[in-house]
């Protein structure tokens, strides 16, 4: 029996995961379940599973959480504090699926046992990426890619050696504005940003989909993940999201990886890694689907591309700079106070005013990290109120 542990259990990543898991309730017990503000999902979660333990992220709904489970033998806890023990539980399995920085230092702590995490947390190897693999290999442990594209990649990469990799590429969907005139995006809104094409996934990745910040995230995860330089690592928009990523290689060849826009299919074959299982994913017929189509992205339209390829080449904690000021400018739309294209004019601002920190130079562990966010959050804010008062005047 597998013991298993979700962090982010209540998001998109962690509702897929739990799909899987309580369809085959004997081959698993539950160590933690950690959620946000949705503790009535994260409750009735660790009652269907029998978890031995719930932790809230936030520490004012300690109350609500102990009423939910009083008299079901699980344990309660909230805060911040709280969520880190219960990653640094022993589970041989762990789901790291909390979005935003947030979810970094949980997912070392749970690196720490020297068992398996699986990283759907792109931002922590954006930020830390160094760090997190220092942290496993120091540890014993195993890192394996849960975003569709990076396992993928990790998938065609199977009995390979990565010298003899040219290069890869991933996909994009091209999100919710893939066709739409650059005039139009400046007056996107939360809610056509908030829609994507193809995949159903949590709201924040899905702005940075039509962004192509994910992108551009996902680019700097290869990076780090694989080891690949900045110039091995190729985008294409591709609109059916079946092919998930490719390999290529020394002697020409294209692996690529197919499937339907279901993160069940990642999320299973880290759950089941090395080996493969059934799994309730749709079986894709191709001669219906008949035709695949792929484009260039247009990186006038979205700078973010152009701006992972600056981070990789500054290193150190460029990456941490960058996913800090990205956070900040994305919770700036989500709560109205900038447009949808001010997300990358704030982000290249940041960038610009701490490029002179000698980020690359820098030390990392989790405090310089931490403070590397923290700054970037701060210029991020400054950007902003310099655009709003600009946009007054
Ligand atoms: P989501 O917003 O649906 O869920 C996020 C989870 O984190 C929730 O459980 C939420 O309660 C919790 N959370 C939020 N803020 C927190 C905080 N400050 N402290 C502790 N917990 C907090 O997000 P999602 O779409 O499931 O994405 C999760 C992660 O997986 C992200 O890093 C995302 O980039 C990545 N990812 C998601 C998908 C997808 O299909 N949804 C695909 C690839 C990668
Ligand atoms: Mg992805």
């Amino acid at each position: 029996m597998k013991s298993v542990s979700i962090l982010g259990a209540t998001g998109s990543i962690g509702q897929s995961t739990i799909d899987l898991i309580a369809r085959d309730p004997d081959a698993y017990r539950v160590v933690a379940l950690t959620g946000g503000r949705n503790v009535r999902q994260l409750a009735a979660d660790a009652q269907r599973l029998g978890a031995e333990i719930a932790v809230a992220a936030h520490d004012d709904a300690f109350g609500e959480l102990s009423t939910l489970l009083a008299g079901s033998g699980i344990e309660v806890a909230a805060g911040r504090a709280a969520l880190v023990e219960a990653a640094a539980r022993p589970a041989d399995w762990v789901m790291s699926a909390i979005v935003g920085s947030a979810g970094l230092e949980p997912g070392l702590e749970a690196l720490k046992q020297g068992k398996t995490l699986a990283l759907a947390n792109k931002e922590s190897l954006v930020c830390a990426g160094r760090l997190l693999l220092e942290t496993a290999t120091a540890h014993g442990a195993t890192i394996l890619p849960v975003d569709s594209e990076h396992s993928a990649i990790f998938q065609a990469l199977v009995g390979e050696e990565m010298a003899s990799v040219e290069r890869v590429i991933i996909t994009a969907s091209g999100g919710a504005f893939r066709d739409w005139p650059m005039d139009r995006l400046r007056t996107a809104t939360l809610a056509e940003a908030s829609c994507h094409p193809n995949w159903a996934m949590g709201q924040r990745i899905t702005i940075d989909s039509a962004s192509l910040f994910n992108k551009a995230m996902e680019v700097i995860e290869a990076h780090e993940f694989f080891g690949l330089q900045a110039s091995q690592i190729e985008v294409v928009i591709h609109p059916e999201s079946l092919i998930h990523s490719l390999v290529g290689f020394a002697d020409g060849a294209l692996m690529a990886h197919i499937g339907p826009p279901d993160m069940r299919h990642a999320i299973g074959y880290a759950l089941n890694w090395p080996q493969r299982q059934h799994l309730p994913v749709e079986r894709l017929d191709l001669a219906r689907i008949a035709t695949m189509t792929f484009r260039s992205p247009d990186e006038a339209r979205h700078p973010a591309l152009r701006l992972a390829r600056e981070v990789m080449e500054a290193g150190g904690l460029s990456g941490a700079v960058f996913n800090g000021a990205k956070e900040h400018a994305l919770d700036a739309f989500i709560e109205g106070r900038i447009g949808f294209l001010d997300m990358a004019t704030v982000v290249e601002a940041v960038l610009e005013r701490l490029s002179g920190e000698d980020l690359g130079a820098a030390s990392m562990d989790l405090e310089t990290v931490l403070h590397a966010d923290t700054s970037a959050r701060r210029e991020a804010d400054e950007a902003i109120n310099r655009l709003r008062l600009r946009a007054h005047a």
